[in-house]
Formats: structure tokens, C-alpha cells, sequence
């Protein structure tokens, strides 16, 4: 058992490291869209096919508030990587609380027959 700790003490560094080199992050997502303009005269509101755009829109929830930011063009790839490293470090912290959970069980386990042996 102490054997399996040591495994996943090392797995838990090993994803540890990873997260280091995880740059600049944000959560959310990229929404495009085409919008109708504050001119009433314009042929935007005429028809769809009209409509400005596309619009990027950086959008992110929080405390069931949505927030957007507009993103020029030129910034995309960067915001996109930005919000592919927030995903990637959330699953590198879902990986670290899960090997937690593992050594949180073997040291239950390991107290466990600890008292069982003090009582024998
Ligand atoms: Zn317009």
C-alpha cells in the first residue's frame, strides 16, 4: 500500500510540473455573430444577410453572470490558446484532486489496520 502512495505521490508531481508551463489562461468560450448596427436607415435591419460582422465575442460565465469581451481578428489565435491552456489546466487539477482522493482512501486503509493491530 505504502508502495502505491509512492506511485501516485510521483504521478501527482509528474502533473504538478505539467501545470507549470501552463501559460496565460481564460476560461470561456468563442462566440461569433453578425449584429445589427444603432442606424435605423441601415440596411442591416432590412435584412439578415445584411448584418455586421462576424463579431467575436469572448464569452465566460461567472456566478451566473455572463461577461463578453470583444476580440479583434489579429488576437484570436492568442485568446484561443489562452482558453485551451484554462481547459487544460482544469483537467490537470481534476487529475491531481483524483490521485488526492486515491491517497486520501490508502491512508484511510493504512490507519485502518494500523488500530486493528494496536487492539490485537
Ligand atoms: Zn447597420
Amino acid at each position: 500500500m505504502e508502495n502505491n502512495i509512492k506511485k501516485l505521490e510521483e504521478e501527482f508531481e509528474k502533473v504538478k510540473n505539467e501545470i507549470i508551463n501552463i501559460g496565460y489562461l481564460k476560461k470561456g468560450s468563442i462566440v461569433k455573430c453578425y449584429q445589427t448596427c444603432g442606424t435605423a436607415s441601415c440596411k442591416c435591419h432590412k435584412d439578415k444577410q445584411f448584418r455586421h460582422g462576424p463579431y467575436l465575442w469572448l464569452t465566460s460565465k461567472n456566478n451566473g453572470k455572463t461577461k463578453s469581451i470583444l476580440i479583434p481578428e489579429q488576437l484570436l489565435p492568442e485568446v484561443k490558446s489562452y482558453i485551451e491552456n484554462f481547459n487544460l489546466l482544469k483537467s490537470k487539477v481534476a487529475v491531481l484532486e483524483e490521485i488526492s482522493e486515491k491517497i486520501i482512501k490508502i491512508k484511510i486503509e493504512i490507519l485502518r489496520k494500523e488500530l486493528k493491530k494496536r487492539k490485537n
